[in-house]
């Protein structure tokens, strides 16, 4: 039994092509791309570390890993973001490995192999995100790092995340997101200590919609971002 939704595939699949356009569909993964790739950068030290991009999509994350000097290898499910992914690295001239892969299978064929595994805003779109979280876990090395980013369930994050991006603001398309998958902080943290992960910190991701800017800080009642690390 593969851990994968056929629908959400469809969906990034059927965006694909415009996956790369800063100012369409995945303008938001592209606002907060800065953000979470200095985020990153500053606990890790991303240069010669070998880097696993868990969900990379069309590479937004993954290629920008790979210009500060990683060695960067990104896997989806999904074939046509990857093949945007894999087009897109003769554009911007760096180099990343894709691969069409599940986690729980290369976490199979590559175990602790890696210095750092990111996965963001894909656990809201996968139907068992605690074996989502254990591969990753598995794919870490001993004292790697693992990064999670998803969607807080509550009230505020219902209303903004879905209703505000979805509806109000038109960030994201109708339907991207599910409110009954979103995960909070708490369930996410004893997903990680469940995988043998020590949870490291938790940031908030915050979009100020009269500035149109993101911010880390805080406040993770809606986006927020998990830093663990493997035992
Ligand atoms: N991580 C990227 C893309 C996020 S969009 C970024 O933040 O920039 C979510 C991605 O997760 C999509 O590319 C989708 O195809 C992928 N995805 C969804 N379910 C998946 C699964 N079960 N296994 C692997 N990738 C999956």
């Amino acid at each position: 039994m593969i851990n994968v939704d056929p629908l959400e595939l469809e969906k990034f699949s059927q965006l694909a092509h415009r996956w790369w356009d800063p100012g369409a569909e995945f303008k938001p993964l592209h606002d907060i791309n800065p953000l979470r790739l200095d985020y990153i950068d500053g606990i890790v030290g991303l240069r010669d570390k070998a880097a696993l991009d868990v969900g990379c999509g069309g590479g937004i994350l993954a290629e920008s890993m790979a210009a500060r000097g990683a060695r960067v290898t990104g896997i989806d499910l999904a074939e046509k973001p990857l093949k945007v992914a894999q087009l897109h690295l003769l554009e911007s001239g760096v180099q990343v490995d894709y691969r069409l892969v599940a986690p729980e299978t290369l976490a199979r064929e590559m175990p602790h192999r890696f210095d750092l595994v990111t996965c963001m805003e894909m656990l809201e779109h996968v139907p068992d995100p605690a074996a989502t979280v254990t591969a990753c876990a598995e794919l870490a090395r001993p004292g790697g790092h693992v990064f999670f980013s998803t969607i807080n369930r509550n009230l505020k994050s219902y209303l903004l995340a879905v209703i505000g991006a979805e509806y109000v603001l038109r960030l994201l398309p109708r339907g991207t997101h599910d409110y009954a998958r979103f995960i909070k902080p708490s369930e996410l943290a004893a997903l990680c200590r469940a995988a043998g992960l020590q949870v490291e910190d938790i940031i908030g991701m915050t979009y100020n919609a009269f500035a149109k800017t993101y911010a880390l800080g805080p406040d993770a009642d809606v986006n927020y971002i998990l830093h663990c690390r493997a035992g």
